[in-house]
């Protein structure tokens, strides 16, 4: 397992880093990605430390699910979008940790197996404005709580 003391989704569900929160339990902390793949990109995390989601425990893993589905329904309504995908990726923070992404294109969560082009090359996503991170974390709460 990798060293909880040295883990910033761990200082972030304990609230030691702050962030564009979105919702938050005893057990789960839901908030932006500050480098959104589409507006109401939102993180959610077991406030506990488990590298990977097939780590987490079975009830923790449910109440995650349950929550992105609340998300998904909230972002639908604020977006416009069609379909809200999730995903768990175990990349760049060893914390399990997992994407809401409201899918304005088909290609907003993209499989490298479907892109025919190999040249292909990934910029790192942009920072997103702190303002409007902060406008949007507010109506996705509000839309949590509606
Ligand atoms: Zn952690």
């Amino acid at each position: 397992m990798s060293d909880p003391n040295n883990c910033l989704f761990c200082k972030i569900g304990s609230g030691k880093i702050p962030s564009y929160k979105v919702y938050e339990d005893d057990d789960l902390l839901a908030f932006l990605d500050i480098a959104p793949i589409r507006d109401g990109h939102v993180l959610i995390i077991p406030k506990s430390h488990h590298d990977y989601f097939d780590d987490l425990p079975e009830e923790l893993a449910a109440k995650i699910i349950v929550l992105a589905q609340k998300m998904a329904k909230v972002q639908k309504r604020l977006y416009g979008v069609k379909r809200v995908g999730i995903m768990f990726t175990g990349v760049d923070v060893e914390h399990a940790h997992c994407h809401v992404v409201p899918m304005v294109k088909a290609s907003d969560i993209t499989s490298r197996q479907y892109i025919t082009n190999d040249d292909l090359e990934f910029a790192p996503r942009p920072h997103a404005d702190a303002e409007e991170l902060s406008v949007i974390s507010k109506q996705i709460q509000a839309g949590l709580s509606a």
